[in-house]
């Protein structure tokens, strides 16, 4: 058995990303790209507003025909016309007249502005009431006032998302307004979760003398989900290398873009694995100066990206954080590949063995700074502290001891107004 090789958390995380590449682009329906990473530049074919409509329900016309007008001297205007959303203008606007309008709808020729009806004597909505004659309007407007032009949003041939830009709700709708259906984006990666270990169940059968349940497998496939990609759970596989070779090549099948283990990779423990990727790909086995999570095997699998991560929970959630999630994100073709930090003052004291602790904390916001308690037991087994866990406090390598008022920076799971 070869030593493993001890490395900071920074630099088994480079060596983690140089091993993974982004993929290629697809079109997808507009929804279907919600989350994900825009491949190609967008062009906009229209402009936006297309067309100078009202931003208000009132009257068009010429705002030099109000010149002087007050409450207590009104312009009178005749009414020529009436125009909806949707509609098209069939009347021009001449001096002294004005044509109703409705928010949206269509500016007619010959006017320059609007005034809200709320400023004309005929301060009503609906459709339904009869055009009048004639208003008496209460105020002044310059040109312009009250019309939406066209391209003061967009101009038609701008690029209005350049390639890599997140597809947010707000880019999902700038695109519909532009009459885009599909988007080419980046792909979801497919990522192959195997538990090892002799003592997992699934979590569906009875538990045992001795085992106990698969929960990493559930774990790690809805921290895959959450970052758009795509599980493909491979199962459970016993600690000999015909199960994890066997579990492996059903993952080959399906395809996948990554493989992530976990167990099986502790000191004494990671032969099995070892064995089978050292046979049909390359593995190199870490101790990261981290805390949870120090073992960590990192290789590929017939050329597939293969992230073995400790078997503890706690510890195999922390290494996701950390590893796993940087991997999926940039395969995914994001550049911000860490969660939000925010820097607290914490409110227990923390002690350290000197590796960079990743430490289950809750902060919240008090007045204008974020404070953080521990969530309790830090046992790597202690899936509790997680649940009631907001964020993750990072102390630094080399430091032992934290005393209640120091400032720490914290890797939000959730924003500090979620408190559990
Ligand atoms: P190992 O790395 O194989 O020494 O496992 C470390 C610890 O993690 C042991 O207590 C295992 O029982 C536990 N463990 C391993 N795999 C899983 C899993 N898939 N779900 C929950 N616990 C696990
Ligand atoms: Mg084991």
């Amino acid at each position: 058995m070869s030593e493993a090789e001890y490395l900071t958390v920074q630099e088994a995380l480079t060596a983690v990303l140089a091993g993974v590449s982004v993929l290629p682009a697809e079109r997808v329906a507009l929804l279907d790209a919600l989350g994900r990473v825009l491949a190609e530049d967008v062009v906009a074919r229209d402009s936006l507003p297309p067309f100078a409509n009202s931003s208000m329900d009132g009257y068009a016309l010429i705002a030099a025909d109000l010149e002087g007008a007050s409450k207590q001297s009104p312009a009178m205007l005749r009414v020529v016309g009436d125009v909806a959303a949707g509609a098209l203008p069939d009347v021009i606007v001449e001096p002294g007249t004005a044509v109703r309008i409705m928010t949206g709808a269509p500016v007619p020729p010959g006017a320059d502005a609007v005034v809200p009806v709320e400023d004309t004597n005929e301060a009503w909505r609906d459709r339904e009431r009869p055009l009048p004659n004639q208003i008496q309007v209460t105020r002044t407007v310059k040109p312009g006032d009250y019309i939406r032009y066209p391209g003061e949003d967009i101009e038609v041939g701008q690029v209005i998302l350049e390639q890599g830009h997140i597809l947010r709700p707000q880019e999902v709708g700038v695109l519909a307004s532009l009459g885009t259906s599909e988007v080419s984006v980046i792909r979801p990666p497919r990522v192959a979760i195997l538990a090892t270990g002799d003592e997992l169940l699934p979590v569906d059968e009875p538990l045992r003398p001795g085992k106990i349940r698969n929960s990493n497998g559930y774990t790690q496939a809805a921290q895959i989900m959450a970052l758009g990609a795509i599980p493909i759970q491979l199962g459970i596989a016993e600690d000999t290398e015909t199960a994890v070779r066997q579990k492996l090549e059903a993952g080959l099948e399906a395809n996948v873009d990554l493989f992530i283990s976990s167990a099986g990779v502790s000191v004494g423990a990671y032969d099995v694995v070892k064995a089978v990727l050292e046979q049909e790909g390359n593995v190199g086995f870490w101790r990261v100066r981290m805390r949870p999570g120090k073992p960590l095997a990192y290789g590929t699998y017939h050329g597939i990206p293969y992230l073995g991560l400790p078997g503890n929970p706690v510890s195999a959630m922390v290494s996701f954080e950390r590893f796993a999630r940087a991997a999926i994100r940039k395969m995914a073709g994001h550049t911000q590949l860490d969660r939000p930090t925010v820097s607290v003052t914490v409110q227990d004291e923390i002690r350290s063995d000197g590796r960079e602790s990743y430490i289950r904390a809750v902060v919240m916001r008090q007045a204008n700074r974020y404070e953080a308690k521990l969530t309790g037991d830090q046992g790597s087994h202690i899936m509790t502290s997680l649940v009631k866990a907001n964020a993750l406090l990072i102390v630094p390598e080399g430091v032992k001891y934290v005393p209640v008022g120091d400032q720490l920076t914290a890797w939000m799971f959730d924003w500090p107004e979620t408190v559990f």
